[in-house]
């Protein structure tokens, strides 16, 4: 089925090169941040966090906040799951939990009280449905007891769910208790493939709790696909592809299967053997590609797609798509508060990230402190390369005389160094360069990553390098 969009026909934005990837792969950061995680650093602490609160309240506090809310606990393994998890069946496991977030939500409201409003919120996880409707109800009563939050029409409200803890009736709950935006992990449709990676989720359980959500109103619904799983092949792909294109999501999201064993135990349970090979791979990606655009969808950039009306798509042509932790996003400059073990705010020109185990979450917490483990503080470089990655990563183009506007830099000696290895993938057909633009050709949007470190300053730094190496995924 294809995408009904009462709109002139969707030229696709992306071509897939196979000898290109082939040639140009590699490890690389996801850029959800710049810097990117593995560097930040524990001389970072709370007094930096509120000395960064004091500077927004300072300037005035322009932004609107988004909140982002970790629910670390499933109740089943997925073996390819590279998130911060724990797996428990336990339910007085979240009752505890909860009693702790609260008392760091209060903390952080305190902090922004009387700043702006929200605009968004995002429950991620883990399984955010590992509450039940009465624990979701209380703790979203309680954010709203220290946040303001914009009204419904004007706010993005999201939720990821794993269809195997809900039922029709809690998703048209979870859309009464103020959700707007959902997500559903699907991964892939194929039994074999499900039972390969430890999760069992029928088609029809899927299908049932996605037209659930349309009935009750959520504004986008968006479907989680993995490529390169085990027992995953052409055949099974197309198969995959065709059912979710018939469910007609408004998005749709293909990550890339990282098999990285060393530093994920549950991948451990992957038998090697029947992982695709990194032919079929690409293989998958160029249909899951030329499927989705053929059925009307727009590439995003970095295994999005969505629909032609959907805001992302939206918001991209307009210029005003944003990158934070969560992917990618309509609402642009909002101060990032998160909330939760592990969870990384971007507060002014600040990171920080919350201690990542619950028992050094709870002291630090039971100590009346944030629980801000590390982070770091973004000096005048780092903030002109994050908005140089951002705008890439968001625009697949870059206008030099507006950056050397904002920024007392002439662009050819600043980056002369970059400007050789960017000159190098123009060569390859990535890019095109001119004094005024740096555009990125459809073939280079599937590699966006490597036109993006080359403005990364730390990656070419020796200190973490072994490790980083092991850190990042393939860029495809
Ligand atoms: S993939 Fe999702 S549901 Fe599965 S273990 Fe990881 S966080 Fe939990």
């Amino acid at each position: 089925m294809a995408v009904a969009t009462n709109a002139v026909p969707v030229i696709p934005n992306v071509q897939f090169d196979a000898p290109l990837i082939r040639k140009l792969s590699q490890q690389g950061p996801r850029y959800t941040s710049y810097p990117t995680a593995d560097r930040f650093n524990e001389a970072f602490g709370m007094g930096d966090y509120l000395q960064a609160v004091n500077n927004v309240r300072a300037m005035g506090a322009r932004n609107p906040i988004s909140l982002y809310v970790h629910i670390p606990f499933c109740d089943k393994l997925c073996y390819y799951c590279a998130c911060n998890k724990i797996i428990t069946k336990n339910r007085s496991k979240a009752e505890v939990y909860l009693t702790y977030l609260k008392r760091e939500i209060e903390m952080q409201g305190k902090l922004f009280a009387d700043m702006n409003t929200v605009e968004q919120l995002h429950f991620g996880g883990g399984t955010p449905t590992y509450l039940s409707h009465e624990q979701m109800g209380e703790l979203l009563a309680h954010l709203h007891k220290w946040f303001r939050f914009a009204p419904d029409e004007a706010g993005e409200y999201s939720i990821e769910i794993d269809p195997r803890t809900v039922s029709p009736e809690r998703i048209h709950a979870l859309r009464s208790q103020g959700f707007n935006r959902i997500s559903f992990g699907v991964q892939d449709f194929d039994p074999d493939v499900q039972k390969a990676v430890n999760r069992i989720q029928s088609e029809e359980l899927t299908l049932g709790v996605m037209n659930a959500a349309r009935e009750a109103g959520f504004r986008s619904i968006s479907i989680d696909l993995i490529y390169g799983l085990p027992k995953q092949n052409l055949v099974t792909m197309n198969q995959t592809l065709a059912k979710v294109i018939a469910a007609s999501p408004d998005r749709i999201s293909i990550y890339n299967y990282a098999h990285m064993p060393a530093l994920f135990k549950s991948q451990r349970r992957i038998a090697e053997e029947d992982l695709p090979s990194a032919e079929t791979k690409l293989d998958m990606l160029s249909l899951c590609i030329k499927r989705l655009t053929d059925a009307g969808y727009v590439y995003i950039g970095m295994d999005h797609f969505a629909k032609p009306n959907d805001d992302l798509a939206i918001a991209q042509r307009q210029g005003r798509l944003h990158r934070n932790f969560q992917g990618y996003s309509t609402h642009a400059e909002a101060e990032m508060v998160s909330v939760g073990v592990s969870a990384i705010s971007a507060v002014g020109s600040t990171y920080s990230q919350n201690e990542k185990t619950l028992e050094a979450y709870y002291e630090r917490i039971e100590q009346g402190e944030l629980p801000i483990v590390r982070g770091t503080k973004l000096n005048v470089d780092d903030l002109l390369r994050r908005i140089i990655i951002q705008k890439l990563m968001c625009n697949f183009e870059l206008s030099i005389r507006s950056l050397e506007l904002a920024y007392p830099i002439t662009f050819a000696n600043y980056f002369e160094k970059e400007l050789a290895k960017l000159r190098e993938l123009e060569i390859d057909g990535l890019l095109t360069l001119d004094e005024d633009w740096l555009t990125v050709t459809p073939k280079g949007r599937l590699l966006i990553r490597n036109i993006c470190m080359v403005f990364d300053r730390y990656l070419g730094m020796k200190r973490e390098e072994p490790l980083q190496r092991l850190r990042y995924s393939k860029t495809i």
